[in-house]
């Protein structure tokens, strides 16, 4: 079917012909699937018929939600898992073993930065980090062992936006895929795929489920990355077996399945339910960013204001040309002192001081003292953070309320 991006985002993934089919996506919320006859069982186990058997290996609500969401990124398949950190950790342990490589870029979302730091050297997994920007160096940082280029489509927080197409000819020239984390983009501002990525990687906990109420992730081949020439070892073998359907095969069945980071039915229900209104929700978040982030800058409190949708924005080209000059939600201030973000944020009586992003309600967090507490300076500071630093990520409500509450305005 070759719908556009909303009716994808609709109707894309579960049954919906037949008779009495229900409308929304039922929450199959069963632990095991039981079969006739041991020979039924038996081929579902052998691969000769598809079927379920247990929630750990694949459920029928959270197979939907993966199927809309491939749907949504043009995808070729992917696998969704218990939250993003976990997509993003089973991605490399698909494509690295001791002894591997990667090259990331510098200002990564804390999470994904303690994995790269503290997690992956336990594996014996090294990370080279490189300014997003300086393409020459992630060329003199790729290695023989290398395996990968890791990337945020916008960066959180220090909103550097990659140039996709220029780090997906670097990949390909090295023969290594280039994975993409777009959780501040989403597939909604623009085409990863039509960009060169290869994997994506995305936290559905965010702007996908849109209210704030579930955990989940979700990593995604977008078929166009020829899986056979993979260095690999897990892919290599994946790919002899199921040709183009190779790194799905090695995440899902190498990793996914065994490490166990499954998705809940019940939060792939509430994801689905969210990615029905990301179009509706993603055009008024990044309406109402560009309004608060321009009003920012006459704020007494703020010292500079960093927004990609800005027109004096380093990289706003990119985001003309790739996302249709929609900068994404978050805003990052930098404020005289922590003092004055501390008070700031505690003068606030609408918009919540809380570590999420994405959510309807606009967040506002002092990143230093809490996402990058435990982070070494010299980490802060690739991650841009400072004490003074403060990120406030822009929801979808009346964007007169979230203005005279930044401005503290209010009738007495
Ligand atoms: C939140 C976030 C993640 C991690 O997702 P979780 O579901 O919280 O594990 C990864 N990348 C980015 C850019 C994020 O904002």
């Amino acid at each position: 079917m070759n719908w556009g991006f909303d009716t994808n985002a609709i109707h894309a993934g579960g049954q919906s012909q037949g008779d009495g089919v229900p409308t929304a996506i039922p929450i199959v919320q069963s632990a095991s699937f039981s079969y006739d006859t041991a020979t039924a069982l038996e081929d579902v186990f052998a691969g000769r018929q598809r079927g379920y058997v247990y929630s750990r290996i694949s459920n029928p609500t959270v197979t939907a939600l993966e199927e809309r969401f491939v749907a949504l990124e043009n995808g070729r398949a992917g696998v969704a898992f218990s939250s993003g950190m976990a997509a993003i950790s089973a991605t490399i342990e698909s494509l690295c073993e001791a002894g591997d490589h990667l090259v990331a870029s510098a200002g990564l979302f804390g999470g994904t930065l303690a994995l790269f730091d503290e997690v992956l050297s336990r594996r014996g997994i090294s990370v080279t980090w490189v300014d997003v920007t300086r393409h020459d160096d992630w060329k003199q940082a790729i290695q023989t062992n290398t395996r990968l280029l890791f990337v945020e489509a916008i960066s959180n927080p220090r909103l550097d936006v990659a140039d996709i197409p220029q780090l997906s000819a670097i990949a390909t020239q090295y023969g290594v895929p280039l994975v993409v984390d777009n959780t501040l983009t989403t597939p909604y501002l623009g085409s990863l795929r039509e960009m060169g990525a290869h994997v994506v990687v995305h936290c559905l906990g965010k702007y996908s489920s849109g209210s704030g109420s579930s955990v989940g992730g979700i990593a995604v081949d977008l078929g166009i990355f020829d899986w056979s020439t993979c260095q690999s070892k897990l892919v290599q073998v994946a790919s002899k077996r199921f040709g183009a359907f190779g790194w799905v095969a090695a995440l899902k069945k190498g990793v996914a399945t065994h490490t166990g980071a499954c998705l809940s039915p019940i939060n792939a229900y509430f994801i689905m339910m969210g990615l029905e209104s990301l179009s509706l929700r993603m055009a008024r978040h990044c309406e109402n960013a560009l309004v608060l982030a321009k009003a920012l800058a006459d704020h007494p409190l703020v010292e500079s204001v960093t927004y990609p949708g800005l027109p004096q924005h380093p990289h706003r080209a990119f985001v003309d040309q790739w996302y249709g000059g929609r900068g994404g939600a978050i805003v990052t201030l930098a404020t005289r002192s922590k003092s004055d973000a501390f008070s700031w944020i505690d003068s606030l009586r609408l918009i919540r001081n809380a570590s999420n992003l994405g959510d309807a309600k606009t967040l506002m967090i002092h990143p230093a003292s809490t996402i990058y507490r435990e982070a070494s300076p010299d980490r802060r500071a690739m991650a841009g953070v400072t004490d003074t630093t403060l990120r406030l990520s822009v929801g979808i409500e009346t964007v007169s309320d979230l203005l005279d509450d930044l401005f503290n305005r209010r009738a007495s």
